[in-house]
């Protein structure tokens, strides 16, 4: 089939095969471009949330950059016929591909994180191929989670928290700036977006690797989050995900003094907004995004996903790195984001931007450049004319 994008709101329900393994070969690419991370790091590393953003990024760097074994887990569509799968699906294996190719070892769980059966699994796996875990990511951003032990589906809300807001927006395919009003979340809302975007999950994995036996001395685990500024703040940090987010903290916290006893700790990693599935669902956050990258990129300081996971790998999860941490004790990759001169710019435009000047002084074009990358469409080098199997070849079984 002749794969094309499909756009319907904040997802494109299309992903293409060959651009989705240009886009994993290009982080790879830009990792092998780099100087090699130290050698003593972690070697063998569990990814939760593997096939997209954030936890791709980490599973390539941890892979290219330092020799490392890797697991991951992600929940994807596989493919028919006449359907595409989701990008993630294809991204895993093109990672997988590559991976083997360099003699690495790489394998992909697909299912639910947040059941029981998939910590079974893994935990399997870990047991026969790899023996032990140094590392393990929790990169999930997911709309649902079913609890695994009291079997409720928690729905998370991306909404603020006590007042109606009213702020400015923008619509991504109509290239116009909006005023939206969000109304405030239930208490009941909140605690669902806790339940699925917070901590507890992030403990039941520790908590099973450990009793499980499968933790290697010295091992330690990063979380990631998001805090930005006062200009998404109403929606992020002060909103349902933040309190999401605080529970990240409150887990680390927990965690930390067990896994400090074998010399290894629980982190939050505070990265940048970049453009991702998960980040584009929220309200605000592409105008913000939007002229966040044509400040950073006019002052050449702009990171994709790879280029800031790899300096986190580099300069923060090296062995002997001094760490950036704020009063929390969270790992801070979002200075140069949240630099004054950075923000008081943002800050101007935010102030000025209407439809008729998000060209000049917003880089709108840049995030639709990014939202399609997602799904694997706008590669040089790759034949959007040509016909391919979604399917890559592979009898899928349901
Ligand atoms: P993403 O949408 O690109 O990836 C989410 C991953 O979670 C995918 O691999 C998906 O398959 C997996 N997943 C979702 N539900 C799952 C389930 N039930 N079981 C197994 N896997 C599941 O997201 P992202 O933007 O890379 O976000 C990853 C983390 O980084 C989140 O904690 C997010 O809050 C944080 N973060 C994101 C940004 C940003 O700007 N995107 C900034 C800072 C922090």
């Amino acid at each position: 089939m002749i794969v094309k994008p499909r756009i319907r709101g904040f997802i494109c329900t299309t992903a293409h095969p060959t651009g989705c393994a240009a886009h994993v070969q290009n982080q790879i690419d830009y990792v092998r471009s780099q100087a090699s991370l130290v050698k003593d790091g972690a070697k063998r590393v569990l990814v939760l949330g593997c096939s997209g953003g954030y936890g791709l990024s980490s599973r390539i760097v941890s892979a290219f950059g330092s020799g490392t074994a890797t697991i991951g887990v992600s929940f994807e569509k596989s493919p028919e016929d006449n359907r595409t799968a989701s990008a993630g699906w294809y991204n895993n294996i093109a990672f997988e591909q590559a991976a083997t190719k360099a003699g690495l070892y790489a394998k992909s769980l697909n299912g639910d994180a947040f059941s029981d059966a998939m910590k079974s699994k893994v935990i399997d796996l870990i047991r026969t191929d790899l023996g032990q875990i140094d590392l393990l990511i929790y990169s999930l951003a997911s709309p649902v989670r079913q609890h695994p032990r009291t079997g409720v589906l928690h729905r998370s809300t991306i909404k603020p928290l006590g007042e109606a807001q009213h702020i400015k927006s923008v619509h991504v395919d109509r290239g116009e700036v909006i005023e939206v009003d969000l109304e405030p979340a239930t208490p009941e809302e909140t605690a669902n977006t806790v339940a699925v975007m917070g901590g507890e999950d992030w403990e039941f994995w520790v908590e099973a690797l450990e009793q499980a036996g499968v933790l290697a001395s010295g091992f330690h685990t990063l979380a990631f989050t998001y805090i930005g500024t006062e200009l998404t703040w109403p929606i992020y940090w002060e909103g349902t995900l933040g309190k999401a987010k605080e529970d990240l903290d409150r887990a680390a916290s927990a965690m930390t003094p067990k896994l400090a006893k074998t010399g290894g700790e629980a982190r939050v990693a505070v990265l940048k907004a970049i453009v991702s599935q998960a980040s584009s669902a929220i309200p605000v956050v592409p105008l913000y995004v939007a002229l966040l990258f044509k400040v950073m990129k006019e002052r050449d300081v702009h990171e994709d996903c790879v280029r800031h996971i790899h300096r986190m790998f580099a300069t923060q999860l090296a062995s002997g790195a001094e760490l950036r941490l704020d009063d929390v004790g969270r790992i801070r990759m979002d200075d140069v984001e949240l630099g004054h001169e950075i923000q008081e710019e943002v800050r101007r435009r935010w102030a000025l931007v209407n439809t008729g000047n998000l060209a000049e002084v917003g880089d709108l074009a840049g995030f639709r450049e990014d939202f399609l990358k997602i799904f694997g469409f706008g590669f040089a080098g790759v034949d959007y004319d040509a016909d391919v199997d979604p399917t890559l070849g592979m009898t899928i079984s349901s």
